[in-house]
């Protein structure tokens, strides 16, 4: 217990010296401590639901899950509520977005590299989007595809339950067939929309997992990435990030 408390006065103190310096940081991806910088990609987190904090050599990813974007996963007194349209009241999952009251944590590496082996995605949050809410994989639970589940998606191929508002899909309301940032995968590696900004158009050099080097509208040099792979699912839909993981995953808490 005293070592928890201690640790949560540790980021809260961290919190408070990033706060007061964060309108110097905003163009500038330079930030840097004795150990590690943190990358100019988390600027592109929205800040009203995610805060990102620079610790040693570590990143810690902190939101309340909820997308800064309108679904009809809302309850309907909510400013962001909207009608369903490509679901139906009927096919829709229990629960509004708004039930949710908590927080995901998520700690990455500031310079994550891959992994001898690749490993597999698990249920649950797999990543955190840059909107606040968080990604999942291509399960709707174990050892069942998605398919059954893809009527109760709404317009960005997200739903609700077991707990929180979570995508499956490509999210039109921040990535629509371009090379947007769509988040953080939880082994440190961002995940990118499905055309690549190196080159403008889809990558042709994907590894299994979606990913690929190349430099991104983020770095300055070739890093690391993954897309969401230009492979239509069902007819019209496209997978957000199907795994493995290339690097080492943290649990998202
Ligand atoms: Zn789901
Ligand atoms: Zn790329």
């Amino acid at each position: 217990m005293n070592s928890l408390r201690l640790l949560n006065l540790t980021v809260l103190l961290v919190s408070v010296a990033l706060v007061g310096c964060d309108s110097a940081d905003s163009e500038d991806n330079t930030t840097t401590t004795s150990d590690g910088v943190l990358h100019s990609a988390f600027a592109e987190f929205d800040s009203n639901n995610v805060s990102v904090v620079l610790s040693g050599s570590e990143v810690i990813i902190e939101t309340n899950g909820l997308p800064n974007h309108t679904s009809p996963y809302w309850s309907s007194e909510h400013e962001l509520f909207v009608e369903p349209t490509v679901t139906t009241y009927q096919k829709m999952a229990p629960g509004d977005i708004d039930d949710f009251v908590g927080t995901y944590t998520l700690t990455v590496s500031s310079s994550p590299e891959k992994a001898t082996n690749s490993s597999s995605t698990g249920l649950g949050a797999i990543g955190i989007a840059v909107s606040g809410s968080v990604i999942y994989n291509d399960e709707e639970g174990p050892g069942i595809p998605l398919d059954g589940a893809i009527g109760s998606l709404d317009f960005n191929g997200a739903h609700t339950g077991p707990q929180s508002f979570h995508y499956h899909l490509e999210p039109i309301s921040f990535s629509d067939d371009d090379s947007n940032l769509i988040g953080v995968i939880s082994d440190g590696f961002f995940l990118y929309g499905r055309k690549c900004n190196s080159t403008g158009t889809y990558p042709t050099d994907l590894d299994e997992s979606g990913g690929h080097t190349a430099q991104t509208q983020h770095s300055e040099s070739e890093e690391y990435h993954y897309h969401i792979e230009n492979e239509v699912y069902l007819g019209s839909y496209y997978i957000l990030f199907p795994g493995n993981y290339q690097g080492t995953a943290s649990g998202i808490r």
